[in-house]
């Protein structure tokens, strides 16, 4: 396990998990539920953290965020199915796994 990346909120931890996942890079969200514990530990621990499962997939998944990140530009894209806001750069929704249409 090693942390690749952490999330501004939860919504953000589970879009580019959902985004690597996508890549076939299997992540662990961890602090997923310290939400609650914000203003009684520093708002940095408390925050959801982003682990891949394999160490070996820590250079891939830098990389996917970087794109995930590149590619953020642009409207979010509502999805048909579950009304659920997807980034630009997402080709089927984060929440549902249905098809976005361009
Ligand atoms: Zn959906």
């Amino acid at each position: 396990m090693k942390r690749i990346y952490n999330a501004a909120n939860l919504p953000d931890a589970h879009i580019v998990a959902g985004f690597l996942a996508s890549r076939g890079i299997r992540v662990r969200i961890l602090n997923a539920n310290a939400a609650g514990a914000i203003g009684e530990i520093p708002a940095d621990a408390a925050a959801p953290q982003l682990w891949v499962e394999d160490a070996r997939d820590e250079e891939r998944a830098r990389e996917a965020i970087a794109d995930l990140h590149a590619q953020a530009e642009g409207p979010p894209r509502r999805c048909p199915a579950c009304g659920e806001e997807n980034p630009p750069a997402f080709d089927m929704c984060w929440s549902c796994g249905s098809g976005l249409e361009r």
